[in-house]
C-alpha cells in the first residue's frame, strides 16, 4: 500500500478552508492509502509566535481533524515536536541542501520581506519539511499548486543524499505529488486564501448564527449592486462555495438565478448559510464529545506518535548508519 505524509499547522480550531481543502481529502485518502497526518509544530514555530497558546492551538487542531473524520484506526495521527527524529533527520539533510536552492523558494522570498533580521528557520523550514517526508519514506503528498516547489525540493535532497550516501540504492525515495484533490479555498473576502492570519475563515465549530453573521457582508460578484443586476457565478466565491457544500440541484439553481437576477445575494448566502450549518453539525458533535474528553485526544496523540517514531527509528538508523554516525544503543 502506498504510503501518504500530509501535515497541517496548529492554528487552533479547524477552519472550512482547511477541511474543504486538505481535510476532507485526508479522509477519503485513509481508506485506501498508509497514511501519516502530523499536526506541524516545529513549523509553526518558525517566524515570530505565540508560545503561551501553541499547545491549546495544537490540541485544538487535533479535536477538529479527529472530529472531521480523521481516524486513528486507519492513520496515524500525531505531533511533529513528539517525535524528535523530525529534527534530527532535518540536520542530517542539512549537510546537503544547497544553499542557493532555499534561497530560490518563493516563500522564502516573501518571508524574508517581513523581517529585518531573518530568522535561519526562515531560510530552513523547506529542509525540515523534506525531513518529515521522506524520515516516513512517503511515496505521496498531497500538495496544492503552491507547494510544488517545496517538494520538487525535497525530491532533490533525496536525490543529493542517495547520491552521497546510497551506495547506488535509494534508501530516501523521492516522493511524488498528488495533485488531483488540492483545493485551493479562498477567503470571505473573496482576494486571498482563505487563512487564519488574514482574519477571513468560517471556523468549523462556528454556530449557524456566526456562520450567518460571516457570510452576510462576504464578498460577493461587484457587478451585483442591486437584485436587478444578473451576475456571473464563476467569479463569486459564495457560488464556488456552494459547489462544494451544496446538492448539484441547488448549485444549477443558484447559477440560474444569479445569471437571470432572479434572487438577491443575501438568498444565495442564505441557502449556503444552511447547508453549510447543516454539513458542520455532525463534525460539532464528534468536536463536543472530544472536548469532554481531553484524555482521549492524548492517548490518541501519544500513540500515533509511538507508531511514527517506530518508522521514523528505523529511517534515521539507516541514514546514520550510511553518514557513519555511531548509533545509540
Ligand atoms: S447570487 Fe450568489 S453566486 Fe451570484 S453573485 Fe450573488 S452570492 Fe454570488
Amino acid at each position: 500500500m502506498s504510503r501518504i505524509f500530509s501535515g497541517i499547522q496548529p492554528s487552533g480550531e479547524l477552519h472550512i478552508g482547511n477541511w474543504l481543502g486538505a481535510v476532507q481529502n485526508w479522509v477519503h485518502l485513509q481508506q485506501s492509502y498508509d497514511c501519516l497526518f502530523c499536526v506541524v509544530d516545529l513549523h509553526a514555530i518558525t517566524g515570530k509566535y505565540d508560545a503561551a497558546s501553541l499547545a491549546s492551538r495544537t490540541h485544538d487542531m487535533t479535536v477538529g481533524l479527529l472530529a472531521a473524520g480523521v481516524d486513528p484506526e486507519k492513520a496515524i495521527l500525531f505531533v511533529q515536536s513528539q517525535v524528535p527524529e523530525h529534527a534530527e533527520l532535518q540536520w542530517l539533510l542539512n549537510t546537503v541542501t544547497p544553499l542557493g536552492e532555499l534561497e530560490r523558494m518563493t516563500q522564502f522570498k516573501d518571508k524574508s520581506q517581513r523581517y529585518e533580521s531573518i530568522p535561519a528557520g526562515v531560510l530552513n523550514y523547506p529542509i525540515l519539511m523534506a525531513a518529515d517526508i521522506l524520515l516516513y519514506k512517503a511515496d505521496l503528498v498531497p500538495v496544492g499548486e503552491d507547494q510544488v516547489q517545496h517538494l520538487e525540493l525535497t525530491r532533490e535532497i533525496a536525490r543529493r543524499w542517495n547520491a552521497e550516501f546510497g551506495n547506488g540504492q535509494d534508501i530516501l525515495p523521492e516522493p511524488k505529488p498528488l495533485l488531483t484533490e488540492a483545493k485551493r479555498i479562498m477567503g470571505l473576502d473573496g482576494q486571498a486564501k482563505m487563512s487564519k492570519s488574514l482574519g477571513n475563515t468560517i471556523g468549523i465549530l462556528e454556530s449557524p448564527e456566526a456562520v450567518w453573521a460571516k457570510l452576510r457582508p462576504a464578498m460577493t460578484d461587484p457587478a451585483r449592486v442591486t437584485k436587478k443586476d444578473p451576475g456571473t457565478p464563476e467569479i463569486c466565491n459564495i457560488y464556488a462555495l456552494h459547489k462544494l457544500l451544496s446538492p448539484p440541484d441547488t448549485v444549477a439553481t443558484v447559477a440560474k438565478n444569479c445569471r437571470g437576477a432572479l434572487w438577491g445575494c443575501l438568498d444565495c448566502k442564505r441557502v449556503l448559510a444552511d447547508n453549510l450549518s447543516a454539513a458542520l453539525a455532525p463534525i460539532q458533535a464528534r468536536a463536543k464529545e472530544l472536548q469532554a474528553t481531553p484524555h482521549r485526544v492524548s492517548e490518541i496523540l501519544g500513540d500515533g506518535a509511538a507508531r511514527a517514531r517506530r518508522i521514523a527509528r528505523e529511517t534515521i538508523r539507516e541514514v546514520k548508519e550510511r553518514m557513519g554516525l555511531s548509533q545509540s544503543t
